[in-house]
């Protein structure tokens, strides 16, 4: 059935504002416009940090379960529209039904888990060496934090960084992706309704190298915090080093898996391949390269294809489909040449390597691929896989870590003392044993090293307060 598209504004100091210009068409049905949202200048982006100034010594002043009572309120809204906000997010960005529906899930229980963290006491109080005086610290906010986001996890990175940030005490700009504006609008809706008091939280729809450029320059933002691209990030970064701004970026990645031969070569392909291709492996920390040693590989290579031949593409919202549409037909493009190129240097296309029709792709699996060769090394945002050899474990960790990036890795093993050896020595921000790479808690660390991260402070869990709070320290005696 047909539906209208939804019109998306900026919020700015309370105010709905801006011209909705730019249609967001449904990957899955190019012929159905999902939002139209402002294309903003980046004079708009500057009137977001003005009301984002003037509303944070109020918002700081707010005792911290009073912050936190607004997210817990926004939770429950956002509990009350699950399934529509979650066939949206299927619309607007091409998740399938259950995985967007774990998307808002996620949503809603980052806003309860920092909610709560108003509750929490945060400074501690130390011993003094001084006579009569006690030493406590005080975690203050930065104040006003720009958030630029990604279009592949529309509503749960917005809300996982702007939660921490909000009950925290600062105020927040944020600057969505231009293919996702509904999933933010639908997050700053439940805000607002929950009562987040005008300005604390303002939304600047528009293009990146406009509208967040503008942010990333402008002196009165205190925090940027990026998830993105690595090409996007080291420029944000030059720019916000030379202000001496606080900026936390978590960027590209080239997720490897070492398979080793005292595995299940059942299991270690539904590991890989529920890392490699859910979400249409439009995820940063999606399995994108296997290192396999001798004895598993022809068996593993056979089972890994099995699963990637067993997925069914289409729209989201049909109750067959099992992986959803590439997000854009650019994305599209860059992900098909990325296969070509695969073949160019030798590859094998094992499984998929087509798009059947529209913005639809194959599951993929690149069998013989060359360590040395593009498909190893550079980041393909899609549901593709490479094989590579390798003669043992030694072997294998060596080619894990021969990367630029370093988000995420895993490891396929049976054996303890393997596991806790690779654990120790991969250079990831993330490890999984015999689990997808893809899939994260919400209560626990998160960022990666090398070029997939700024690797100073995590987001996520307890630590995701850190990025967004300065420490005094308080020397306090009494006469
Ligand atoms: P992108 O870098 O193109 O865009 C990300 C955001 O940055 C968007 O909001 C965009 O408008 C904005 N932007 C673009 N140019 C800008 C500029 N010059 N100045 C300021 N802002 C600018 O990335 P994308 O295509 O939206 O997302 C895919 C990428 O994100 C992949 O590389 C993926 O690995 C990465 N990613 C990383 C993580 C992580 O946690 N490490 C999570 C999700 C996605």
């Amino acid at each position: 059935m047909p539906t209208t598209p939804a019109t998306v504004r900026n919020l700015i100091g309370g105010e709905w504002t801006g011209d909705p210009a730019v249609e967001r068409r449904n990957p899955a049905r190019p012929e159905e416009v999902v939002a139209v949202a402002p294309s903003s200048a980046a004079a708009d982006a500057r009137a977001a940090v003005t009301a984002a100034r003037q509303a944070q010594p109020a918002w700081a002043a707010t005792p911290p379960p009073a912050r936190g009572a607004i997210l817990l309120d926004a939770a429950e809204l956002l509990r009350a529209r699950h399934e529509d906000v979650a066939r949206d997010l299927v619309r607007e960005e091409g998740k399938t039904l259950p995985e967007a529906r774990g998307e808002v899930r996620r949503a809603i229980d980052v806003l309860r888990f920092f909610g709560a963290l108003g509750w929490h006491a945060t400074g501690e109080v130390l011993p003094s060496g001084l006579p009569d005086t006690q030493v406590l610290t005080r975690s203050e906010p930065v104040g006003t934090a720009a958030l630029i986001t990604p279009w592949n996890f529309p509503i749960a990175i917005p809300t996982w960084k702007a939660a921490p940030a909000l009950v925290t005490g600062n105020t927040v700009v944020l600057k969505p992706a231009e293919l996702t504006p509904l999933c933010a609008h639908h997050l700053a809706s439940v805000l607002v309704e929950a009562g987040l008091p005008a300005g604390v939280l303002n939304v600047v729809h528009g293009r990146g190298s406009v509208v967040g450029d503008a942010l990333a320059r402008d002196e009165r933002v205190a925090a940027l915090s990026f998830t993105g691209s690595t090409a996007v990030g080291q420029g944000l970064h030059r720019v916000l080093s030379e202000r001496r701004a606080r900026v936390q970026l978590e960027m590209g990645g080239k997720n490897a898996y070492l398979v080793l031969d005292d595995a299940d070569p059942a299991a270690a392909a539904r590991v890989v391949a529920a890392g490699a291709f859910g979400a249409t492996g439009q995820v940063c920390t999606a399995t994108s390269r296997v290192y396999v040693t001798p004895g598993i590989r022809e068996e593993f290579t056979a089972a890994l294809v099995k699963e990637a031949d067993a997925h069914v593409p289409g729209d989201g919202l049909l109750p067959d489909t099992t992986m959803g549409p590439v997000v854009s037909k650019d994305q599209l493009a860059v992900d098909t040449a990325a296969i070509a190129r695969a073949r160019e240097q030798g590859a094998r296309v094992a499984a998929g390597g087509f798009a059947p029709r529209g913005l639809l792709l194959r599951p993929t699996v690149l069998a013989d691929v060359d360590h040395s060769s593009d498909a190893a090394r550079e980041e393909i945002f899609g549901p593709v896989v490479a094989v590579l050899a390798v003669d043992d474990y030694e072997h294998g960790l060596a080619r894990v870590n021969d990367s630029a990036y370093g988000l995420a890795a895993g490891i396929c093993t049976t054996s303890l003392s393997r596991a806790h050896d690779f654990a120790a020595r991969v250079q990831a921000g993330v490890v999984k044993v015999n689990r997808p790479t893809a899939g994260l808690d919400l209560n626990v660390p998160f960022g990666g090293v090398k070029d997939s991260s700024t690797n100073t402070f995590r987001e996520q869990g307890t630590a995701a307060a850190d990025f967004y709070t300065w420490t005094k320290t308080v020397y306090l005696g009494h006469q």
